[in-house]
């Protein structure tokens, strides 16, 4: 997917124009208790091309004059996006700092739009003249308070994407990253899982700006690790910033069929353990959590259950992910990691019969009869799976209201249980059907 940045002075109207873009799909994704969305970063919408958006201003650069943050933005941008919308204030024209971004730009290869924000009115559409000067070619008048001028502007971004190879490998490949904070030991594991045994590393590829891709094959099956931390302590300033390496992380997760929240034992878990391992759940990913550096904790024969209690307290929307005890370094129990991993894949891309999930609800209500509200009783006409990755199922019921949270939850155990989801989350949908 393509990717936007766009970048601008403070209070020019980046978050407007963001939250308009993406604004509706945010609102669609369910709510999950204890898990903060990410406002920097997200997938948008244009003429049936899906694209990803990024928020240069909601990168905080430390408290740093606004000359070293536009830089810094700027800098991002150019890093992190295919093409970039250029936002000035109309109202107060272009500034310093707003040629020093110009500057900048014009120094990198990327393609830029230039947009004018705040142009509410037809009168003060006669001005965007003046901004042709900044040589940038047209100058798009908008309005983000009255989304004004988008479409056009859209447009124009959209007529730069640059053409996509089609991804080579094939649908068998696994692709599948880790994530965690700084330390937890994402490299060492990284190295460990590529020097195991019979592991047969093919290619290692730096083509993408994001992160190194390493394919290998262990017994068959072809894998690609998309890994991030190599990519880091290249110095940059912005590199340091924790909003900079959790948009590199979410362009991973996006890549990725399954994700590898690692967890420190030595460390334990920590709330921003739990801030990453959400962004993962979030994006729809199978996930595994992987307990790193476990030859660092003193074991009787309750350890692991009490840890693996522990994490399942912290992580309770991981409910479906399996817990991996290794050590990176030992090596030891490193072999239970690839089969997870193809067993959560699998999960992540199961298809189950429309006649065997149907009869498995039929038989849940049996057992459990469907809920009353306010005397109306919900009935499930219904069900079928409407898409993979992961797994999204519609019910059919008489009113969709009548299904609320804690039934919802009955019937995805029961379909769990039925077809084996484990490492994956899936979605229940209700619709009515009379
Ligand atoms: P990253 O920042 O998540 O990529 O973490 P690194 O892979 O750089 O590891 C951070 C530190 O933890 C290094 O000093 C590693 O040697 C150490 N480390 C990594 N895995 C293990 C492990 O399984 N056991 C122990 N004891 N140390 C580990």
């Amino acid at each position: 997917k393509s990717v936007v940045a766009i970048v601008g002075k403070p209070n020019v109207g980046k978050s407007t124009i963001f939250n308009r873009l993406v604004g509706e799909r945010i609102a669609i994704v369910e709510d999950v208790p204890g898990v903060t969305r990410d406002r920097i970063y997200a997938e948008a919408e244009w003429l049936n091309t899906t694209f990803n958006l990024i928020d240069t201003g909601g990168i905080e650069i430390g408290d740093e004059p606004l000359m070293v943050q536009m830089r810094t933005q700027a800098e991002i941008a150019i890093e992190e996006s295919d093409v970039i919308i250029f936002m000035i204030d109309g109202k107060e024209g272009v500034t310093a700092a707003d040629e020093e971004v110009t500057r900048m730009l014009f120094k990198s290869s990327k393609p830029v739009v230039l947009a004018v924000n705040k142009m509410d009115n037809p009168e003060m559409r006669d001005r965007i003249y003046e901004f042709y000067s900044l040589g940038f070619g047209e100058p798009y008048p908008i309005s983000g308070s009255h989304g004004l001028g988008l479409g056009d502007l859209l447009d124009e971004v959209v007529k730069h994407f640059p053409e996509r190879d089609i991804e080579e490998d094939d649908e068998d490949t696994i692709h599948f990253s880790l994530i965690g904070r700084p330390n937890v030991g994402k490299s060492s594991l990284v190295n460990s899982i590529l020097g195991e045994e019979r592991v047969i590393v093919s290619e290692v590829a730096g083509t993408t700006r994001d992160a190194i891709d390493t394919s290998f094959e262990k017994d068959n099956q072809d894998f690609v690790i998309i890994d991030t931390a190599g990519m880091r302590k290249r110095g940059k300033v912005y590199e340091k910033t924790e909003k900079y390496s959790v948009l590199r992380a979410l362009k991973a997760i996006e890549r990725s069929d399954v994700v590898l929240a690692v967890l420190d034992a030595d460390t334990g878990i920590i709330e921003q353990d739990k801030r990453i391992a959400g962004y993962a759940h979030e994006a729809g990913k199978a996930v595994i959590i992987v307990v790193n550096k476990w030859d660092t904790v003193e074991k009787d024969d309750k350890t692991m259950k009490e840890f693996e209690d522990k994490v399942r307290q912290d992580f309770q929307f991981l409910d479906y992910a399996p817990v991996v005890f290794l050590s990176a370094l030992t090596k030891k129990r490193m072999h239970t990691l690839l089969p997870r991993i193809i067993q959560a894949s699998e999960n992540h891309a199961k298809r189950v019969q429309t006649n065997l999930l149907n009869e498995v609800i039929m038989d849940s209500l049996a057992l459990n009869p469907t809920p009353s509200i306010k005397g109306r009783k919900l009935k499930i006409l219904y069900a079928t799976q409407v898409a993979v990755k992961p797994p999204t199922f519609v019910v059919f019921v008489n009113d969709p209201e009548l299904m609320h949270f804690t039934f919802k939850r009955f019937l995805e155990n029961r379909i769990r249980e039925a077809f084996g989801f484990e490492g994956t989350p899936i979605k229940i949908y209700a619709r009515q059907r009379k």
